[in-house]
């Protein structure tokens, strides 16, 4: 049979084809991902093309996958922490053997450098970390039980703006630093109380 086409017609059928489009966004992503893994060159040679044209928008998509990227990343990586504590911790120390796991550590350092710089911290002298140690009576400020070694936790974190100062540093076991990590108390206090 052959096809009946009018200018009409043909708008039709593209105005179906992007409503189509719009109302199954993860068939389309699918899709455009499938054609973009056999034409790769083309692909290329579009997206550079988008990105000469409007460098902004290009940018602000970058961003976007990247934290979309990310946002399961973090969500992977909790749930095998979950599943197999020991496990997580073993390749996690793995990576980090490794030149690209050395290397973030020295990123990681580097930005808490800059941001230390960056929110003015005046540090924390030994005499005043053990003015900190006394006032808590040598107890973790977070779960109450004395230690061997207590690690200096941000209450305010430095990555969320806290200062490396006396009135932002306390006492915490290792365990409760660890878990804390870069959380607000109030973040983490709610998560524990949940789990
Ligand atoms: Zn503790």
């Amino acid at each position: 049979m052959k096809r009946v086409d009018t200018p009409e017609l043909r708008e039709a059928r593209i105005q179906y084809a992007r409503e189509y489009r719009k109302k199954n966004p993860e068939a389309e992503r699918a899709r455009k991902r499938a054609w973009r893994a056999r034409n790769p060159e083309k692909a290329k040679a579009i997206s550079d093309r988008q990105r000469a044209k409007d460098p902004e928008k290009a940018k602000q998509a970058r961003k976007n996958s990247y934290q979309r990227h990310r946002k399961k990343e973090l969500a992977a990586n909790k749930a095998r922490r979950l599943a197999d504590p020991e496990a997580y911790k073993d390749m996690i120390r793995r990576y980090l053997a490794t030149e690209a796991g050395r290397q973030m550590k020295l990123y990681a350092a580097n930005r808490r450098r800059a941001r230390l710089l960056d929110n003015k911290s005046p540090g924390v002298t030994p005499k005043e970390w053990s003015e900190v140690l006394e006032f808590f009576g040598y107890l973790c400020a977070y779960c109450l039980t004395p230690a061997k070694k207590f690690e200096r936790d941000h209450v305010i974190p430095i990555s969320r703006g806290g200062r490396d100062s006396p009135d932002n540093v306390v006492p915490a076991c290792m365990p409760c630093n660890r878990q804390k990590n870069t959380k607000l108390v109030a973040v983490w206090y709610c998560e524990k109380r949940a789990a």
